[in-house]
C-alpha cells in the first residue's frame, strides 16, 4: 500500500490546501495529513485542536484520507506512518528556495524519504492562510477561498477577538 504524508500548518485549510489533498489522495493509496504542532512560525489564529477538526470535517468524503497532529521531526512522523513521501504543494517560485532547501534537509537526515511536490492549481496560486486571514479580518468574503465549513469558524474566531470588520 502506498502512503504519503502532507504536513503543513493548515491555520486555516484553504481550498488551495483542498486542491494538493485531492490530487494526492488520487495518486497515493492513503494520504495521511500531519498537522504540525511545533511550528516557529507565530502563534496561530486557530488552536492545533481546531486546525485538525477543520481539516477533518473538510476531507470527509475522501475515504482515503486520514488527519493527525504531529510535532518533532517530520521524517519520524512519516516513518512512523509507514511512509516514505512527502507531499507538499509549491505554489510559485517564491515557495521554491525554502521548499527545496527543506527536501534536501530532510534526505539529509532520512535518504530513504523523497518529497514529492504538486504544483498548484492557477485558480489558488495566489491563495494562502495568511491572505485568507488578512481577507476575513477585513469583512471579505473569503468563501471561494477555504471548504464552506470553515467559513463560520473563521468568522466566530474573529468575532471572539473582536478585529473583524464589515463582515455579516
Ligand atoms: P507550512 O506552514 O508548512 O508552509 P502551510 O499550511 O502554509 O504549511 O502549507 C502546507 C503546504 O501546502 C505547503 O507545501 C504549501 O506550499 C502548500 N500550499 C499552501 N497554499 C497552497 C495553494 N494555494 N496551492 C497549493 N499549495 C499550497
Amino acid at each position: 500500500m502506498s502512503i504519503a504524508v502532507y504536513p503543513g500548518s493548515f491555520d486555516p485549510v484553504t481550498l488551495g490546501h483542498f486542491d494538493i489533498i485531492k490530487r494526492a489522495a488520487q495518486i497515493f493509496d492513503h494520504l495521511v495529513i500531519g498537522v504540525l504542532n511545533n511550528s516557529d512560525k507565530k502563534t496561530p489564529l486557530f488552536s492545533l485542536d481546531e486546525r485538525v477538526i477543520m481539516l477533518k470535517e473538510a476531507v470527509k468524503d475522501i475515504p482515503n484520507v486520514s488527519v493527525e497532529s504531529f510535532d518533532g521531526l517530520l521524517v519520524d512522523f512519516v516513518k512512523s506512518r509507514h511512509s516514505n513521501v512527502i507531499i507538499r504543494g509549491l505554489r510559485a517560485l517564491a515557495d521554491f528556495d525554502i521548499e527545496l532547501q527543506m527536501a534536501q534537509s530532510n534526505r539529509m537526515v532520512a535518504p530513504d524519504v523523497d518529497t514529492l511536490f504538486l504544483s498548484t492549481s492557477l485558480d489558488y496560486a495566489f491563495l494562502s492562510s495568511s491572505i485568507v486571514k488578512e481577507y476575513a479580518k477585513y469583512g471579505v468574503d473569503v468563501k471561494d477561498f477555504v471548504p464552506g465549513n470553515v467559513l463560520p469558524r473563521l468568522k466566530e474566531k474573529l468575532s471572539k477577538m473582536s478585529i473583524t470588520t464589515g463582515g455579516n
